[in-house]
């Protein structure tokens, strides 16, 4: 993993410096990830496009942030560093991680596009999932879980996942995926069936077939994707 310049940027409410951090590479070594298109990689940190300020607490898009400088590092050849020599970099913080909370907030209100209204949809989703992630091969706070019984979905949530299918364009083969998995975390079977039922993307097979071998079981829960060869080999070894 080769990590980026750390961007420096301020908060549009309290003028405050926030930290945000780039990566030019990563890859998927000890990734672990989940049907719903959660994953979490080591190696290949999430990037967030809504955060929430470690000062005052409030949510921005990052790319409307003000960028004020960096503390550069592997700058790329065409990075152009902002100078701003008044600018005390050392007081910047990273920044914070929304909750479900925070984004079920910010969609009561009013969002101005709808790449912005499916972003918050799709990271309310998997924030709300959260609690039901379970992992047999990923970090201890997954694994720890497994086993405890499984929270259904709140009035909100469920809302929410109508929702994000409503927005979604199934053109596109990941998006084609998602309503799939929302489908069946629905209890949808048969629709999460069909939308699986046309050829899709290479990249997307895997996840494909898992999703679909847990409709045909009428399992609605968010799962870790363990591809069938790997479930095998765990059963000879077992
Ligand atoms: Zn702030």
């Amino acid at each position: 993993m080769m990590p980026g310049p750390t961007l420096i940027k301020k908060c549009s409410k309290c003028q405050k410096l926030i930290e945000e951090e780039t990566w030019m590479s990563g890859n998927s070594c000890g990734a672990v990830s989940w049907t719903d298109g959660a994953y979490d990689a080591p190696m290949m940190p999430d990037q967030p496009e809504l955060v929430k300020c470690p000062f005052c607490k409030a949510l921005m898009w990052l790319e409307e942030l003000e960028e004020i400088g960096d503390k550069g590092m592997n700058r790329p050849s065409d990075f152009v560093p902002i100078a701003n020599p008044d600018a005390d970099l050392s007081i910047a913080r990273p920044y914070k991680m929304p909750t479900a909370k925070d984004y079920f907030g910010l969609l009561k209100t009013r969002v101005d596009s709808d790449e912005k209204e499916a972003y918050l949809r799709l990271r309310a989703w998997r924030a709300g999932n959260d609690r039901r992630r379970r992992s047999e091969h990923g970090p201890r706070k997954f694994k720890g879980k497994n086993g405890k019984p499984l929270e259904p979905f709140s009035y909100a949530e469920i809302k929410n996942m109508k929702e994000l299918i409503c927005i979604l364009d199934e053109q596109d083969d990941e998006n084609r995926l998602l309503k799939a998995e929302l489908f069946r975390e629905l209890g949808f079977f048969n629709q999460c069936l069909s939308y699986l039922a046309k050829p899709i993307d290479d990249e997307y097979k895997i996840c494909a077939a898992f999703i679909r071998e847990l409709a045909l079981r009428k399992d609605p829960w968010v799962r870790e994707i363990i591809p069938a060869g790997a479930r095998e080999g765990e059963e000879r070894s077992a």
